[in-house]
């Protein structure tokens, strides 16, 4: 936790007005960040994934930075343009987009596309036709499949295509006369093992070979996001995922290095922010001396913990009272949904005389945390973010 974030919740509390969950987000915290992959991978740009936290102050400062921008649909493009990006520094990066999704974001001016197959790149090409935009100015990537192992939120195969599928989507893009630009893959999200990329790169660089040879000169590797942040297992530093990544684009493209781009959400905003959350009960279900204590906080799964789905983010939770033994619980939201239980195949351990009315705080909680909140499933509001 940072000085400005205690601060900032203990004048909250001081004048009352902490009622609710709340998740604050430390602005220096992600200027950091910003700076550190900057220096990580000094010849790739940065294209900051919105959906990690599209929060307007979040933007504004990574669009000040120098920051371009991954989107995942027209809502974030408007956002990232309201930031002050130009058009030429975003991404419509997801590999899911209705048709007239991607003519809008052409009037928007954006013209770098993420596809994963045929059909998607016969909707750009479409679009670009309807808005009147020169086929050739549009650059689309393919995204190829990555199998996610070593990172606690794999994004499995829901996008990208085999590699040697890429090459012919990639072809499909350079005889429709779009510019077939490069290789996108994403590692997984929270991906512990800083070589992870090494397998992608030499896919990478196969689909840039074979697609020499039928002579479309590609450009760029999209190296996606998934570095980590610290929750309750140190994680490696961004300098070393550079490093390695640095290693592996050596190793499969020579002297010939693509231009390169990272798309960085957890890792922009993760450990910015904090979650003051409240315990609401706590209780046993039986009188059983070994019987496990159930805590129930005012946020769960549909309040913003969502990443706790099958355990697979375990986030720090502090409390005023860590200094007293601790004994494990089984840790839920406040909502009735017996789903809504963040922490039960595991237990969680907390101190023992955690009681009813104290505050927690919820760490690293700056990404995929606001935008992954329930609108008022049981009357419960969305939860409130505030930027310092
Ligand atoms: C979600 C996403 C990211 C961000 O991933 P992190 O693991 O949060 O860094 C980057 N690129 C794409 C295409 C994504 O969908």
């Amino acid at each position: 936790m940072t000085d400005r974030i205690r601060d900032f919740l203990r004048a909250r509390r001081d004048l009352g007005r902490d009622e609710g969950p709340v998740m604050v987000l430390d602005l220096d915290v992600v200027r950091e960040n910003y700076t550190a992959f900057a220096r990580a991978l000094p010849d790739t740009r940065v294209f900051y994934a919105v959906k990690a936290n599209p929060a307007p102050e979040v933007l504004r400062l990574l669009a000040e930075m120098g920051s371009c921008f991954d989107t995942a649909s027209v809502a974030e493009i408007e956002m990232a343009l309201a930031a002050g990006a130009t058009a030429e520094r975003i991404s419509f990066g997801n590999t899911i987009k209705k048709e007239r999704c991607i003519a809008r974001a052409l009037r928007l001016g954006v013209r770098l596309f993420a596809v994963d197959c045929e059909v998607e790149t016969d909707k750009i090409f479409r679009a670009a036709a309807e808005v009147g935009v020169e086929a050739g100015e549009v650059q689309v990537f393919c995204r190829i499949l990555c199998d996610g192992a070593g990172a606690d939120w794999p994004l499995s195969r829901k996008f990208g295509c085999e590699p040697e599928m890429a090459v012919s989507v990639l072809e499909h893009a350079h005889v429709r006369g779009l510019q077939a630009y490069g290789v996108s893959f994403h590692v997984g999200s929270q991906q512990g093992n800083t070589e992870a990329w090494d397998g992608a790169l030499a896919s990478a660089a196969m689909i840039f070979r074979e697609c020499a040879l039928r002579g479309i000169g590609l450009s760029m590797v999209n190296l996606g996001g998934g570095f980590p942040t610290r929750y309750l297992k140190a994680v490696p530093g961004v300098d070393s995922y550079g490093n390695a990544i640095f290693r592996a684009l050596t190793k499969h493209f020579g002297n010939r290095l693509p231009e390169t781009i990272i798309e960085p959400g957890r890792g922009m905003v993760g450990n910015a922010g904090m979650i003051e959350a409240e315990v609401v009960l706590v209780s046993k279900k039986s009188r059983g001396q070994d019987e496990v204590r159930w805590v129930y906080l005012d946020i769960g799964k549909f309040g913003g913990l969502a990443e706790t789905m099958d355990e697979s983010i375990r986030y720090r939770v502090r409390t005023e009272r860590d200094a007293d033994d601790a004994s494990p619980c089984i840790l839920a939201g406040p909502t009735c949904d017996s789903m809504d239980v963040l922490y039960e195949r595991e237990h969680y351990p907390l101190p023992v005389s955690l009681s009813i009315g104290d505050k927690v705080l919820i760490e690293g909680t700056g990404a995929y945390t606001t935008t992954y909140a329930a609108v008022a499933f049981n009357g419960f509001p969305p939860l409130q973010q505030i930027v310092i």
